[in-house]
């Protein structure tokens, strides 16, 4: 189930991304993109990373409000109900979601603003704003993404599990996606996503 609510600030999509800029980034859970935005807005501080809401607890050494607004299942459908995503999916038995508010405001005051996000979400922000830039992110291969989500050791077998079986359906959407990166090596990849943002 996944909803999302029209823009009511604006005329058109074009109009609202004229100002600033929406850039998605999405791929399969360990492939790096995390690891990847991090770097990135460590080099151009002026990206706006939009911090999602989730019902996953968090992870030892995630932070509430930089990593995510963790938040109760009765919370989140609260706002569901109250429009408050402009997108948002069930994930692995989790939901998360985007604020709407705050990406809206810092497109509309011109930033750039990076979703990272799964593939359901992704395909709704397409859907809303089809000038979005779409980038996915795809391992060097299958058994190097299961050697990162396993390396990264912060996943019960079970979410390793789901992940792995979600990371297939997510890979073979990548060819819906404006751009595809390969993360590989890492800062060949960086590079890659920098000529994507700025040219
Ligand atoms: P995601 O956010 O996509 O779930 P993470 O950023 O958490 O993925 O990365 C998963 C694991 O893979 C981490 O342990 C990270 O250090 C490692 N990793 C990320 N990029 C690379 C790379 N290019 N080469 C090797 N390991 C990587
Ligand atoms: P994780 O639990 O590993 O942090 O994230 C699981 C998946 O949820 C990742 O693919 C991540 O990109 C995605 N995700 C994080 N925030 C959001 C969000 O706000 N909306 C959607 N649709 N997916 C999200």
């Amino acid at each position: 189930m996944m909803q999302v609510l029209p823009i009511q600030s604006c005329a058109t999509t074009k109009e609202f991304l004229s100002s600033g800029k929406l850039i998605v980034l999405t791929g399969p859970s360990g492939v790096g993109k995390g690891t990847l935005m991090r770097s990135l807005l460590q080099r151009h501080p002026e990206l706006y990373y939009s911090v999602s809401a989730t019902t996953r607890s968090p992870r030892p050494g995630e932070i509430n409000g930089e990593n995510y607004y963790f938040i109760s299942r009765n919370k989140f459908e609260q706002l569901v109900a109250e429009g408050e995503f402009l997108e948002w999916a069930e994930f692995a038995g989790n939901y998360y979601g985007t604020p709407r508010e705050n990406v809206l405001n810092q497109v509309q005051s011109g930033k750039l603003v990076v979703l990272e996000i799964e593939l359901e979400g992704a395909r709704q922000i397409r859907a809303s704003f089809p000038e979005t830039l779409s980038i996915f992110i795809l391992p060097p291969s299958f058994e190097e993404l299961e050697k990162r989500i396993r390396g990264r050791g912060q996943d019960s077998e079970e979410a390793i599990a789901r992940r792995l079986q979600r990371a297939k359906a997510e890979i073979q959407a990548a060819n819906e996606f404006n751009i595809q990166i390969v993360n590989d090596d890492l800062e060949t990849a960086l590079q890659a996503i920098e000529v994507a943002l700025f040219g």
